[in-house]
C-alpha cells in the first residue's frame, strides 16, 4: 500500500507535547500525586514543583513569579482578564478591543455587553494591524480596559503592543494582551513593556492542553471569577492541575532556551514557503503583514479555490492545515479576521493557514507546495466563476 506522507502544518491550533515535558509531568500523576493544599508530606512534595514551574513561566516574559496565576488555558485567561477587570471597576463601563481578536475575547465582550457594558471593536488596516491612533481615539473617561492581542492566530500579524500599551498608560488605562500565539515564540518582557494583564496557553508551546496562565502586574485590579478554596493566592480557586502546571513550566523552560534559534529557522522556512507558493501558483495573495509576522505563519488566499475543498484534498494527501482560526476550524463561516482586513467573503473562503513548528522541514514545505499546485488547479477548474473570469490564469 502506498504510504501517504504526513505533514502537520497546524501548530497554531496546537503543538505536540515535547517528550521532556511529558517526562517531567508523569511522576505527578501517580507517585507525587498529593493535593498541594493538604498539610502533610504529600503536599510538601508537590509545592516546590509548582513554584519551580511558576518561576519558569515568569522567566519567559521577565515577570515576577507572584504575578503569574495558573488557569485552565488561554480561554479562561482571556475571560478572566476582561470579566475580572469589569467586576473590579464596575463604574467604568467601557472596554476597547479589536475586530480581529480570538473568540475567547470577542464572545467575552458580547457577554459583558449583555451585562450593560459598552465595547468598541476597533477596525484594522488591510494588513491586520490595530493602530495606536485608533486606540487613542476610542478612549473615553469611563474606559476600564484595552485588550489587543499580541499576535493574531489566523494571519500572524504582530501588533504594535508597545505603542498601544503606551497610549493606554498615558491615559491611565490598564492594558491586556492575549499573547497565546506569541508566548514562547517572540521575546516578551513585561518589565519594559506596558502590559498589565497577559494571557498564555501551554499547548501552543509544546506543553499540555488545559493549562495556561494570566500575568497580572502587581497592584493591577482584578476580581476572581472562581470562588472556592482560595488557591493561587486567593485569585483562582480550584485544586491545582499539578501535572499540567509542571508541564507548562518545563515547556516554558525549553522555549526560552530554543526561542532564538527556532525563530531564525522558522522564519526562513516560512519565507521559503511564501516564495514558493507565490512563484508556483497564480492568483494567490499573502494575508497579513510580510514584516510584522509570526515566524511560523503562512496564510494565503488561493483565489477561486474554496478552502473547504482544498483542505479536504490536502488532508487526503496527509497534510493538516486550517481554514479559519484554531478554535473555529471546521466551521464554514468566512474568517472574521480576513473580513475585518477587507477581504471579500469569496476570498476569505479561499484562504488557508499553514503554521509551521519544531518538526517542520524543508522537504515538508516542498511536498505541500507541490500538492497545493495540483489541488488548487483542480479546484479552480471546477469553479464556473473561475472559468468565466477574464483574468483567470491558464492551466496546463
Ligand atoms: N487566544 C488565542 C489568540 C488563541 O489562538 C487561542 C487558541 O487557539 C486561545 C486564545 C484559546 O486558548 P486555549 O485553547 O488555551 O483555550
Amino acid at each position: 500500500m502506498n504510504q501517504v506522507r504526513k505533514v502537520y502544518m497546524d501548530y497554531a491550533a496546537t503543538t505536540p507535547v515535547d517528550h521532556a515535558v511529558l517526562e517531567a509531568m508523569l511522576p505527578f500523576f501517580e507517585k507525587t500525586f498529593g493535593n498541594p493544599s493538604s498539610t502533610h508530606a504529600y503536599a510538601r512534595e508537590v509545592r516546590p514543583a509548582i513554584d519551580e514551574a511558576r518561576a519558569h513561566v515568569a522567566a519567559l516574559c521577565n515577570a515576577n513569579a507572584n504575578e503569574i496565576y495558573f488557569t485552565a488555558g488561554g480561554t479562561e485567561s482571556d475571560n478572566w482578564a476582561l470579566k475580572g477587570v469589569a467586576l473590579a471597576y464596575p463604574e467604568k463601563r467601557h472596554i476597547i478591543t479589536s475586530q480581529i481578536e480570538h473568540h475567547a475575547i470577542l464572545h467575552t465582550c458580547e457577554d459583558l455587553e449583555k451585562l450593560g457594558r459598552e465595547v468598541t471593536y476597533l477596525p484594522v488596516t488591510p494588513e491586520g494591524i490595530v493602530t495606536p491612533e485608533s486606540v487613542e481615539a476610542a478612549i473615553r473617561p469611563d474606559t476600564a480596559l484595552v485588550s489587543v492581542m499580541f499576535a493574531n492566530n489566523e494571519v500572524g500579524t504582530v501588533q504594535p503592543v508597545q505603542a498601544i500599551g503606551e497610549v493606554c498608560h498615558a491615559h491611565g488605562i490598564p492594558f491586556h494582551t492575549d499573547a497565546v500565539q506569541a508566548f514562547g515564540v517572540l521575546p516578551i518582557d513585561v518589565k519594559t513593556m506596558p502590559i498589565d494583564y497577559m494571557s498564555m496557553s501551554a499547548h501552543k508551546l509544546y506543553g499540555p492542553k488545559g493549562i495556561g496562565a494570566l500575568y497580572v502586574r502587581k497592584f493591577a485590579g482584578l476580581l476572581p471569577l472562581l470562588a472556592g478554596g482560595g488557591q493561587e493566592r486567593g485569585k483562582r480557586s480550584g485544586t491545582e492541575n499539578v501535572p499540567g502546571i509542571v508541564g507548562f513550566g518545563k515547556a516554558a523552560q525549553i522555549a526560552k532556551r530554543k526561542m532564538q534559534e527556532e525563530t531564525a529557522r522558522l522564519t526562513s522556512l516560512r519565507d521559503d514557503m511564501i516564495q514558493a507558493i507565490e512563484r508556483d501558483i497564480p492568483q494567490v495573495k499573502l494575508n497579513g503583514s510580510r514584516v510584522n509576522r509570526l515566524p511560523n505563519n503562512v496564510n494565503m488566499t488561493f483565489r477561486y479555490a474554496p478552502n473547504e475543498s482544498v483542505l479536504l484534498m490536502l488532508d487526503m494527501n496527509g497534510v493538516a492545515a486550517s481554514g479559519g482560526s484554531a478554535c473555529s476550524a471546521g466551521a464554514t463561516e468566512p474568517s472574521h479576521v480576513l473580513l475585518a482586513m477587507g477581504a471579500s467573503t469569496e476570498d476569505a473562503q479561499a484562504s488557508i493557514r499553514f503554521t509551521l513548528g519544531r518538526d517542520t522541514t524543508q522537504e515538508d514545505i516542498s511536498y505541500v507546495v507541490e500538492k497545493l499546485q495540483t489541488i488548487v488547479a483542480r479546484q479552480r477548474a471546477l469553479q464556473p466563476l473561475f472559468a468565466q473570469t477574464a483574468e483567470a490564469p491558464k492551466f496546463v
